[in-house]
C-alpha cells in the first residue's frame, strides 16, 4: 500500500491495529457526512472489523436509503456510553471541530478512546491522535474514496452510491469552486462501478414535503439585497418553521437558491428554528472568502461555504455580520463576469 501522506499512512496503521470501531460525524449530517460514514463502515467491515455508527442528529430522509445495511444509531446518553465502552477506536468523519460532533463531545472527555479524524474543512482543532485533514479535497467522501483505493480494497455498489452522494452534494452537483479534476475523475470511476446518477439524484432531491417548498417560497419572497446587490440576506423565523411543521435540516439547499441572482457574491441565511437559537449559513460565489466572517462567532467551514451558531436574536446576528460583510465586499472591484476570475 502506498499512502499519499504520512498522516494517511498513520490512519491505515490505526485501522489495522484496532478491531471495534465507532464512527461519527457532525451535527445535522449532510450527504457528505452520511456518505462518508457508510463507505467507511463498509470498508472496515470488508477488513473483518466490527463497526457501529452513532450520530448526534437524525439522518435526513434524503440519505436514509444509504443506511439500510449499515444502520446509523441516534444519540442518547446511555447508548453513547455503551458505544464508547464497546469500541476500541473512534473515527470522526467530515468535521475536525470537536464541538461539531454535538453531544458525543462530552463523552470524549470521559473516555480515553483512540481517535482518528478524516476531514476536509479549513477550520479544525485536529483533536485526533491521527488527523487526516485535507482542506483541498472537495468532500470527505473524496478522502474516503482515496483511502480505500490506497488500501487496495474493492468498492461495492452501495459504497459507490454513498461516495457519489457525498461528492455530488458537497460540490453542489459539480458546480461549486471545490469541483476540481479529481472530483470528475472520481465521479467517472464511481459511474464505472455502477452508480446511476439520475436515480441517485432523484433519491436525494425528490424527498421534500410540499410544506418545505411553501416555506422556501415565503423566505425567498422576503429576500433583501445589500451592498448594491452583491449581498442577499434571507431569514426564517421560529413561527415559520413551526407553521410549516419543519426543522433545521429542512433549510438544506435554501441558501444556495439566491445565488442565481445576477451580480450576487454572497448569500446569508439567518435561520432561527427555536427562539434565540440562530444558525448562520454563508455562501460565496467564489470571489470572497467568508469562513473568516463566521470564525468571529466561533463557526467555520470552507472559504466559500461556512456556518455558525449564534445565541440571540436574528437582528443581533445580522448587526454583527452585516458590517463585516460590507467591508469584505467593498474590497471587490469590477463585475463578476468581468475583471476578476
Ligand atoms: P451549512 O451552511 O450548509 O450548514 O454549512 C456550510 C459549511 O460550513 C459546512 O462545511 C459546515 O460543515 C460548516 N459549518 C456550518 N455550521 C458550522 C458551525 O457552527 N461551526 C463550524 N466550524 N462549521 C460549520
Ligand atoms: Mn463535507
Amino acid at each position: 500500500m502506498t499512502a499519499a501522506s504520512p498522516e494517511r499512512a498513520q490512519l491505515h496503521a490505526f485501522l489495522a491495529k484496532h478491531g471495534k470501531f465507532l464512527l461519527t460525524t457532525h451535527v445535522n449530517p449532510d450527504g457528505d457526512a452520511i456518505g462518508s460514514e457508510v463507505a467507511f463502515a463498509r470498508w472496515l467491515r470488508g477488513m473483518g472489523k466490527q463497526v457501529r455508527i452513532l450520530n448526534d442528529s437524525a439522518t435526513p430522509h434524503a440519505y436514509a436509503w444509504l443506511t439500510d445495511e449499515d444502520p446509523v444509531e441516534r444519540y442518547s446518553e446511555p447508548l453513547c456510553e455503551e458505544c464508547f465502552e464497546w469500541a476500541d477506536a473512534l473515527v470522526v468523519l467530515d468535521t475536525s471541530n470537536k464541538q461539531r460532533i454535538g453531544k458525543l463531545a462530552n463523552h470524549l472527555d470521559r473516555h480515553a478512546i483512540a481517535l482518528a479524524i478524516v476531514d476536509h474543512h479549513v477550520t479544525h482543532d485536529g483533536f485526533g491522535a491521527v488527523n487526516v485533514i485535507e482542506p483541498a479535497r472537495p468532500s470527505a467522501c473524496s478522502l474516503v474514496y482515496e483511502l480505500i483505493r490506497e488500501s487496495g480494497a474493492a468498492i461495492d455498489r452501495l459504497s459507490a452510491d454513498a461516495l457519489y452522494v457525498g461528492l455530488s452534494t458537497d460540490t453542489g452537483n459539480f458546480r461549486y469552486s471545490n469541483t476540481d479534476t479529481s472530483a470528475h475523475l472520481m465521479a467517472a470511476e464511481l459511474l464505472k462501478l455502477g452508480v446511476d446518477t439520475q436515480l441517485t439524484n432523484l433519491r436525494i432531491s425528490a424527498t421534500a414535503p410540499a410544506g418545505r417548498l411553501r416555506f422556501f417560497g415565503e423566505v425567498l419572497a422576503a429576500l433583501e439585497l445589500y451592498e448594491g446587490g452583491k449581498l442577499v440576506v434571507i431569514e426564517a423565523s421560529p413561527e415559520q418553521f413551526s407553521r410549516h411543521g419543519l426543522e433545521g435540516a429542512d433549510t438544506d439547499g435554501l441558501v444556495d437558491m439566491p445565488r442565481v441572482i445576477a451580480g450576487v457574491e454572497v448569500v446569508m441565511l439567518v435561520s432561527e428554528v427555536v427562539p434565540t437559537k440562530v444558525k448562520i449559513s454563508l455562501r460565496s460565489a467564489g470571489r470572497v472568502a467568508i469562513d473568516q466572517i463566521v470564525a468571529q462567532l466561533g463557526g467555520g467551514g470552507h472559504q466559500h461555504a461556512a456556518g455558525a451558531q449564534f445565541r440571540g436574536s436574528r437582528e443581533d446576528a445580522k448587526a454583527r455580520l452585516l458590517p463585516e460583510l460590507a467591508k469584505l465586499l467593498a474590497t471587490l472591484d469590477g463585475e463578476r463576469t468581468g475583471a476578476k476570475a
